[in-house]
């Protein structure tokens, strides 16, 4: 455990929380008690989901349904042709497929256009938060681990980080002509598509010649309003901000019928926008029970609060399952619990801190638990754990 990143990952988290402090979004309470009604309402609805679709297809976008990863993967190559190059944002649908692994293997180069994920590509690092990948690293260890990639000295300033990356991203960008972004929403009424960004990349990755969107069937919303109103608490939770910078909702491609009412697509990209919706295993989590962990927003307010990660970082985590919720997560997906389940300290700040109030340790013990001998042995392992990471981290140790 490298405590340099846990400190840089604290300070972040409490910008985060004081930023909150300030701004305050109004009727919060309110807010959230509308996006539960409207997961509770989406999330496993086979009806909507369908009406979603026929929706999105009357609107011209071209979509698929994946229930299996490999599929969606296939699928995905499959509309990439004969491309070699590939532009990416931030996606935890894509993560999750290990799309990037799968495309280098078939040949092709694919660059991560959002600052953080591009970091986080180059030094061959793990995220530490949802929105905010490279919350756990300092301007010092980026500048030390992109320099060796880029072959030239970096100095240790965000400033100078960022404009080094995004010139790269840039280029990348130019040559491009496939970009493949995740979404935060679909919704029913409209067959919209909604993503939401703060850098501005999205913009430049959706506008190539072909748009490939891979999201998961579970970011379903009855309308465009409870689908803003989830982006307003997603941006809120993650960064202190009431609204991210930029929201694109796409209802259709680039169309005209200027000219004697005749109806013609494609006059500016994309000239095809695809739409991936994945499965994979999300039905099994409503059957056994768990639908309500498919409520998430993703918005790592969980994370914030969490003892355990606030001492350990992204050690409590496997890979971009971050936390809590990210472990109990792949415990389901995965078929097994992992042992990481057994730090949890059940002391509830995840469910306190959570727009959804999500029971994320109810979740943990249902999935760890073997008996009360065995609760009694979980709670005090995760708090001698706890007690003695925290004594090192105090005392200043690596
Ligand atoms: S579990 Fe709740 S707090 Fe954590 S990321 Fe999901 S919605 Fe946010």
């Amino acid at each position: 455990m490298n405590y340099e990143e846990v400190r840089a990952l604290r300070k972040a988290f409490n910008s985060v929380k004081e930023r909150q402090g300030v701004n305050q979004l109004k009727d919060f309470h309110e807010r959230s008690k509308r996006l539960v009604s409207s997961r509770e309402l989406c999330v496993g609805n086979e009806e909507l989901l369908e009406k979603a679709v026929s929706n999105l297809r009357k609107n011209g976008i071209k979509v698929y349904l994946a229930k299996e990863k490999q599929e969606a993967l296939d699928i995905i190559l499959n509309e990439i042709g004969q491309e070699k190059l590939v532009v990416k944002s931030k996606s935890n649908v894509t993560k999750e497929l290990e799309l990037t692994k799968f495309l280098e293997k078939k040949g092709l180069t694919v660059v991560e256009t959002d600052i953080g994920d591009r970091i986080l590509q180059v030094m061959n690092a793990k995220p530490s938060h949802p929105t905010g990948p490279v919350t756990h690293l300092s301007a010092k260890e980026i500048a030390k681990g992109i320099s060796k990639y880029y072959g030239l000295p970096i100095k240790e300033t965000p400033e100078d980080i960022v404009k080094i990356v995004k010139d790269d991203i840039v280029s990348s960008l130019n040559k491009a002509k496939i970009g493949i972004t995740g979404a935060n929403a679909i919704t029913v009424e409209e067959g919209s598509i909604l993503i939401t960004h703060n850098e501005g990349n999205i913009h430049e990755v959706m506008r190539k010649e072909k748009h490939i969107i891979v999201t998961s069937i579970d970011k379903l919303y009855p309308d465009i309003e409870s689908a803003i109103n989830m982006l307003k608490i997603l941006s809120f939770n993650a960064t202190g901000s009431i609204i991210p910078s930029f929201v694109n909702v796409i209802t259709g491609v680039p169309k005209t019928a200027d000219v004697e009412k005749k109806f013609i697509k494609g006059v500016h990209n994309p000239s095809e926008t695809i739409l991936v919706l994945i499965d994979n295993k999300r039905r099994e989590f409503v059957e056994k029970g768990f639908k309500e962990l498919l409520y998430c927003i993703g918005c790592g307010n969980c994370l914030l609060h969490c003892p355990m990660y606030n001492t350990i970082g992204n050690e409590y985590a496997i890979d971009s399952y971050l936390g809590g919720k990210g472990l109990a997560y792949h415990s389901i997906y995965s078929g097994e619990p992992d042992e990481k389940l057994e730090l949890c300290l059940g002391c509830g700040k995840c469910k306190d801190n959570c727009p959804l109030e999500l029971d994320v340790p109810g979740m943990i013990t249902k999935l760890r638990s073997r008996g009360v001998s065995s609760d009694i042995y979980f709670f005090l392992k995760s708090h001698i754990v706890w007690a003695y990471y925290q004594m090192l981290l105090r005392s200043g140790k690596k």
